[in-house]
C-alpha cells in the first residue's frame, strides 16, 4: 500500500516535472522568436550614395541661354520668374570623400555638410574612390577662338589636367598640338555657328568618350574655366554607374518642344537641360543609355528631328527619352548670368566659372590677386594664380620683412 502510494506520488512527480520542462521549452522558444529581430545585424544602407542637398540658394538671377531657338520651343510661362521657386528642390550640393583636394576648412563656408553636421567630415562614406583619370573633359572650340580662347585655357587650367581634357575643334592645328602637348581632335565638322555644326561636334565628343572608357563625361565652352578639385570633390559624392546628368539650367522653367522622336510631333514634350555655356557633366552609366540617340551620328538626327541645339538635346534624350532628371547645381556659370554676383569668397569652391561682356559691361569674376584687370581681363589668370600658387608665371609674394 505504501509502496503503491510512492509509485503514485512518483508518477504525479514526474508528470509535474515534464509538464514544467514542456512549459519551460515553450516560453524559451517564445523568448527567442522575440530576440530574433534584435540579433540580426543591422540592415547595410543603400549602395549608392546620395549628395546631401545645400541650403545656399542659387546666387544668380534668371538666366536665358542665348542659343534656344524661339521657334521650337514653347514654353510654358514667361521667363525671369524667381529663379528659387523653380526647381529648388533640385539644387544639390557636394558630396565630400576622401581626396587629397578634400579642404575641410573651405568647405565650411559651404550653407550644409555632406555628413549633416559642423565637422564637414562626419556622415559620408568613403566608396570607390574617384581618380582623375576616369575623367573626360571635352573643351567645345572653333578655329578662330584658338588664338583668343584656348591659349589661355591651356596656359591656366588645362595645364592641371592635360590627360584628361580634349579639345574639339574644327581644324588642323598641328603647331598648338606639338607646342603644348593637349589633346586637340579635329573633329572635321564645320566652323559654322549653326545647330548642326555645334551638334556635330558633341556627337564627336559623345563618341570619344566613350570610346575612351573613362567614368564620367564633362563638357565646356572655350570660355569656362574648369576648378579641377571642385570638379573631382563634386563627382566624388556620385558614382559612375548611376544615371547621374549634372548642371545648370538656363532657363527657371522646363522647356517644351514638339515630340518628334517618339511621336509625329503633334504632342509636345517638357524637359530640363543643363546650359552648355556653364558646362555639364554625364555619368558613364547614363551615357551608355543614351547611345541609341547619340551615339556614331545619333546625336546628329536626334537633334534634327527635335530642331534644338546640341545642349537642349542632351536635355531631352536624358529627362524626356531616358526620364532621367538633371540634377541642378548652382556650381557651373556661364556668362549669361551676373558673375561679379558671386562671392569672392567662394569663388574658388565653384566648378567653372566664364567671362564675357568686354563690348559693354564687364561680366567676370570678382576675385583680387597678383593681376589687375587690364592685365587679366577674364580674371582666369588670377582664380588660377590663386588655386595653384606655385605656378612660375604667378606673381610671388612679397616675403615679409622681420623687425
Ligand atoms: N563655337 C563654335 N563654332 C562657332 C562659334 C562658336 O564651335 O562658329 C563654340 C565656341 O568655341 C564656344 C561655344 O561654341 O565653345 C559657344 O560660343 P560663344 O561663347 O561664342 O557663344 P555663346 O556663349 O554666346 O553661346
Ligand atoms: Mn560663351
Amino acid at each position: 500500500m505504501k509502496q503503491l502510494r510512492w509509485s503514485v506520488r512518483m508518477r504525479i512527480a514526474s508528470v509535474g516535472v515534464s509538464k514544467f520542462c514542456f512549459l519551460f521549452s515553450l516560453a524559451f522558444c517564445g523568448l527567442l522568436l522575440l530576440l530574433i529581430p534584435t540579433l540580426q545585424p543591422p540592415a547595410r544602407q543603400a549602395d549608392l550614395p546620395q549628395p546631401r542637398p545645400q541650403v545656399r540658394p542659387a546666387q544668380t538671377g534668371p538666366s536665358h541661354h542665348a542659343r534656344v531657338p524661339a521657334v521650337s520651343v514653347l514654353t510654358d510661362s514667361p521667363t525671369g520668374l524667381n529663379r528659387s521657386s523653380a526647381g529648388q528642390g533640385r539644387i544639390t550640393g557636394t558630396g565630400v570623400t576622401r581626396n587629397s583636394n578634400h579642404n575641410p576648412k573651405r568647405d565650411s563656408k559651404r550653407g550644409s555638410q555632406p555628413g549633416g553636421r559642423g565637422d564637414g567630415l562626419s556622415g559620408f562614406k568613403f566608396r570607390d574612390l574617384l581618380e582623375f583619370k576616369d575623367v573626360f573633359i571635352a573643351v567645345k572650340t572653333t578655329r578662330k577662338y584658338h588664338k583668343s580662347r584656348l591659349e589661355l585655357l591651356i596656359q591656366t587650367w588645362v595645364s592641371q589636367a592635360k590627360e584628361q581634357t580634349y579639345i574639339f575643334t574644327d581644324s588642323e592645328d598641328k603647331e598648338l598640338r606639338m607646342r603644348t602637348g593637349v589633346n586637340i581632335i579635329n573633329t572635321n565638322c564645320s566652323a559654322a555657328h549653326t545647330r548642326q555644326a555645334l551638334c556635330c561636334k558633341m556627337s564627336v565628343e559623345y563618341d570619344k568618350f566613350i570610346e575612351s572608357q573613362k567614368k564620367w563625361f564633362c563638357h565646356v565652352d572655350d570660355d569656362n574655366y574648369v576648378i579641377v578639385p571642385s570638379l573631382l570633390r563634386l563627382l566624388s559624392s556620385y558614382h559612375h554607374s548611376q544615371d547621374v546628368y549634372l548642371g545648370r539650367p538656363s532657363l527657371d522653367h522646363p522647356i517644351e518642344a514638339a515630340e518628334r522622336v517618339k511621336s509625329d510631333g503633334s504632342v509636345s514634350v517638357k524637359f530640363w537641360f543643363a546650359t552648355g555655356g556653364a558646362g555639364f557633366c554625364i555619368s558613364r552609366g547614363l551615357a551608355l543609355k543614351m547611345s541609341p540617340w547619340a551615339s556614331l551620328g545619333n546625336f546628329i538626327s536626334t537633334a534634327e528631328k527635335i530642331r534644338l541645339p546640341d545642349d537642349c538635346t542632351i536635355g531631352y534624350i536624358i529627362e524626356a527619352l531616358l526620364e532621367v532628371t538633371l540634377t541642378h547645381t548652382h556650381l557651373f556659370h556661364s556668362h549669361l548670368e551676373n558673375l561679379q554676383k558671386l562671392p569672392t569668397d567662394t569663388v574658388l569652391e565653384q566648378v567653372t566659372l566664364s567671362y564675357g561682356g568686354f563690348e559693354n559691361r564687364r561680366n567676370v569674376v570678382s576675385v583680387v590677386g597678383g593681376f589687375s584687370l587690364t592685365e587679366d581681363p577674364t580674371r582666369f589668370k588670377t582664380v588660377h594664380c590663386l588655386l595653384y600658387t606655385d605656378t612660375e608665371w604667378c606673381p610671388k609674394l612679397k616675403p615679409r620683412h622681420k623687425n
